[in-house]
């Protein structure tokens, strides 16, 4: 920790804390607090809510067939707003302050635009900067390749993994999430008006949340904080900022007292269901098939391949994101040229639920249970996976809030 011997905080904020000029104000308050205590602080924003909606939106409009460095150009620019907007607001309140985009910083990455992984965040010009006690207000979202000097983006939800790796480059004590939520909850809390705030949450289980949908932190926010020993905090930014509250630790199983068989449960909509009917029963079909997905980048998840009866055909049936859902049709349709099947049905109105608990290592008859309280609802499964501490069901989409809430009250999580 060179410049300086004050202890380091990363604060990040999203869409919604910073949705107005108004609410940039309160995040100021937030900080003020922070450099009072002692900190030197480095802030990392997003975009105001809906602005980096509208600006993909703008990509689409413009082409179908978008080359991904202009797509980068254009999305990051959401950030660049509200990281120079937070630096004005700070300065005008007295507090040193200055905005940083992330090809400044710099925060290197791969050249995979759209969603490109950081590979580096050389601390000189934060060090520097902390030294004459300044403010570092820096965009998220962004980071730049450094062979091309093209400007980056982190994927969805990003500026959660700028902050973390910021706060791992610069050896922050803690790095805090504030969001619009005051910590991590059993469910999402907007679906599920009685899901309890949790004081913890293992890493593994905050992983598996973030991975089948709670979008609280985006997922590689999560893989950073664990595998760089990051305190990392969720919290919100409508607390008072003279007293907030702690909000949620993301920390390490042996750091938790009372460990719930289920801790929490996910569900995501960004689904789509591929089947092949009649597919040949035979050795190299299933590489046939899913070879040339993954040769396409398409990311699949479920997969069920049944029993064949006669031993000639069986139905196959695997689902992907729904942004991925027609390049996934079409590289099935070219395989389709090799691999004999009689028909391909799809289905967008799906949705994937998820049981996630630690506890489930050492507990049989989750799944079970699971199954009967859905089955109780007249909840039909379309297909399930596992793994040793998460059980998923793909169900029609319109029962998905049913389900969520079923299953959390099945396994004890509602609150009083
Ligand atoms: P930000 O704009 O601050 O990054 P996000 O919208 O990305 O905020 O994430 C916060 C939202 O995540 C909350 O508003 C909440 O609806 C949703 N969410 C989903 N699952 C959970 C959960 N288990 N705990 C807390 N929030 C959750
Ligand atoms: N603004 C970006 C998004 O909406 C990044 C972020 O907010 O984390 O995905
Ligand atoms: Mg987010």
């Amino acid at each position: 920790m060179s410049g300086s011997s004050r202890p380091r905080l990363v604060m990040k904020f999203g869409g919604t804390s910073v949705a107005t000029v108004e609410r940039i104000k309160n995040v100021a308050l937030h900080v003020k607090r922070e450099v009072d205590a002692g900190y030197d602080v480095a802030v990392i924003v997003s975009a105001m809510t809906g602005k980096t909606n509208e600006l993909v939106g703008w990509c689409n409009e413009a082409t179908s067939l978008y080359d991904q460095r202009e797509y980068d150009t254009i999305v990051a620019s959401g950030e660049q707003v509200t990281s120079g907007l937070l630096a004005l607001v700070l300065t005008s309140m007295g507090i040193k302050a200055r905005s940083w985009q992330g090809w400044q910083v710099p925060i290197e990455t791969s050249n995979a635009h759209g969603s490109a992984r950081i590979s580096g965040i050389p601390s000189k010009n934060l060090d520097e900067g902390f030294a004459a006690r300044e403010v570092a207000v820096i965009s998220g979202f962004q980071g730049i390749e450094p062979v091309s000097q093209r400007i980056t983006t982190l994927g969805r939800g990003g500026s959660d993994t700028s902050a973390v790796a910021i706060a791992g480059a610069v050896g922050a004590e803690r790095c805090d999430i504030y969001t619009d939520v005051d910590g991590v909850y059993t469910t999402d809390p907007r679906i599920v008006p009685r899901a309890q705030r949790m004081d913890r949450i293992a890493f593994e289980e905050m992983l598996e949340m973030a991975s089948l949908g709670a979008k609280v932190l985006q997922v590689r926010s999560v893989e950073l904080a664990m595998v760089h020993k990051v305190k990392t905090y969720v919290r919100s930014s409508f607390d008072d900022p003279a007293n907030p509250n702690p909000g949620t630790l993301i920390c390490d199983e042996e750091d938790i007292m009372e460990q719930q068989v289920v801790t929490g449960i996910a569900y995501s909509k960004d689904e789509a269901q591929i089947t092949l009917r009649d597919v040949a029963d035979r050795p190299g079909v299933a590489a046939a098939i899913f070879v040339p997905l993954a040769d396409a980048n398409i990311n699949v998840d479920m997969i069920v391949q049944n029993i064949s009866a006669d031993g000639a055909s069986t139905d196959m049936t695997f689902t992907v994101p729904q942004a991925e859902f027609q390049r996934a049709k079409d590289v099935i349709d070219k395989a389709r040229l090799t691999v004999k099947c009689d028909n391909v049905e799809t289905n967008m109105d799906v949705a994937k639920v998820s049981v996630i608990g630690i506890g489930m290592r050492s507990h049989a008859g989750v799944a079970a249970t699971c199954f009967q309280a859905l089955a109780g609802r007249g909840i039909n499964i379309r297909a399930i996976t596992t793994s040793e501490i998460k059980i998923s069901v793909l169900i029609d989409a319109v029962y998905t809030e049913l389900a969520v809430r079923t299953l959390h009250t099945l396994y004890g999580l509602d609150k009083a």
